[in-house]
């Protein structure tokens, strides 16, 4: 009998037959709240009906307009459309299927625009798992183990997270820019150095939101020495935190900006996003992709930057986020084993720690388990999977909040007890 290979360890033991809105059905006739959303995907819910409605008439007209051959209307329509939410000056699109191969499109544009090898990346970000998506992620081994050598040129230095050393947000802030000065002074000169590429907030390295002292000093050492500012936009993007971009958060503006998963609502279609003059500097031809930009993943984009607008989903994120986090923060200030509720917008997590304050991955992973008999799907994240993450879909209303918190109140209190 062919099977899954077992490494694909799924997170659940759902069968899920059927998706609408913030919930999915499963083959065992329950209906559960999902909080996942796809690790973050399905930004306008499963199947919305005018993301579906979009998808089934462009399947019904031209499904693959293969893009380094045709221009297709789908593509044009897309690219329209993003230029009324992108950050000014961003105006030049290049898109591809995933968010590991948009990294890699930043990357390559950073080298050839710079001709400089190096890329800082930040302790803890995660940016896929392709050769050199892999060598820029530090959120944890298992993304890395058995798969070296990877990529040479990729070089870490602190991302500002002050929960875990017992800082205050600005001491984890100097810190990480003065560790970035002494990296570009002892590891990777700034002649060096094509760019330097990070997450407004880390995703899978436990739901930690940068600072703003950090990304504008970024921003800074970026100007001043010549380097590109990549902001990886992934998981962030199109609405997730309760502005359209995590970065709006922080008033700073990327050179490269990167998209995906929310983006199309659940089709395979990622992006980057830099300025004419900058994405002019990438070598003729030397990006592309059979797959990427399919005609229908972009009319069902199209469609999911439409309803993200007609439905005010951004603002709706920003206010469940903001329901959502009261809740988790009541429930944590009774449940010593939650040492950290953190977060941005629908993009919220709650860390397991022991009674020594270190990363509790067996009572997360308890919580996250007792949590689905409850009819709640949760994902974990952190470097030792110790945190519960909730990125449910844009969507979601207050009783779909209100049910979440009870699920979740349930599942604390019986994988802690
Ligand atoms: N960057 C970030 C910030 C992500 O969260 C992810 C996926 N979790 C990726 C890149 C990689 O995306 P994909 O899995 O589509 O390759």
């Amino acid at each position: 009998m062919t099977n899954l290979s077992p490494q694909l360890r799924q997170a659940t033991p759902v069968v899920a037959v059927r998706g609408e809105g913030a919930y999915l059905h499963g083959e065992d006739g329950r209906r559960y709240l999902d909080f996942t959303a796809g690790i973050g995907v399905t930004s306008t819910g499963h199947c919305h009906p005018k993301v579906v409605a979009a998808a089934q008439e462009q399947v019904g007209t031209l499904i693959h307009g293969q893009y380094t051959t045709v221009m297709h209307k789908p593509l044009q329509r897309l690219t329209a459309k993003l230029g009324e939410v992108l950050p000014e000056g961003l105006d030049s699109l290049f898109f591809n299927n995933s968010g590991s191969e948009a990294v890699e499109s930043a990357l390559r544009l950073a080298r050839q625009a710079t001709g400089r090898p190096n890329v800082l990346v930040c302790h803890g970000g995660f940016h896929g798992r392709t050769v050199a998506a892999a060598s820029m992620t530090t959120s944890g081994t298992r993304f890395r183990s058995g798969f070296s050598p990877l990529m040479s040129g990729a070089i870490v230095t602190p991302f500002p997270t002050a929960y875990r050393y017992g800082w205050d947000e600005e001491t984890a802030t100097r810190f990480a820019l003065k560790e970035l000065d002494y990296v570009l002074q002892t590891i990777s000169s700034p002649d060096d150095t094509a760019a330097i590429i990070v997450e407004p907030v880390l995703g899978e390295g436990g739901y930690v939101p940068a600072t703003e002292g950090f990304l504008q000093g970024l921003r800074e050492r970026a100007d001043r020495h010549g380097f590109l500012l990549i902001l990886d936009e992934v998981q962030t993007g199109v609405g997730r935190t309760g502005r359209f971009w995590g970065h709006d958060h922080f008033g700073v503006r990327p050179d490269i900006l990167i998209t995906a998963k929310g983006l199309a609502s659940g089709f395979p279609l990622s992006g980057i996003a830099a300025s004419e003059e900058l994405m002019a500097k990438a070598w003729p031809g030397s990006q592309g992709g059979t797959y990427g930009a399919n005609a229908v993943a972009c009319a069902a984009a199209a469609a999911t930057l439409d309803v993200v607008r007609e439905e005010n989903l951004v603002a709706n994120a920003d206010a469940m986020g903001a329901r959502l986090r009261s809740g988790l923060e009541d429930v944590a200030a009774k449940t010593p084993a939650i040492g950290d509720v953190r977060g941005l917008g629908l993009m919220l997590a709650s860390e397991f720690v022991t009674e020594d304050g270190e990363p509790d991955p067996a009572t997360a992973g308890r919580v996250q388990r007792a949590a689905v008999d409850e009819g709640l799907l949760l994902l974990l994240c952190g470097a030792w999977n110790h945190v519960v993450r909730m990125i449910p879909a844009l969507v979601v209303d207050e009783a779909a909040i209100d049910e979440g918190l009870r699920a979740w109140s349930a599942a604390v209190s019986a994988g802690t007890s």
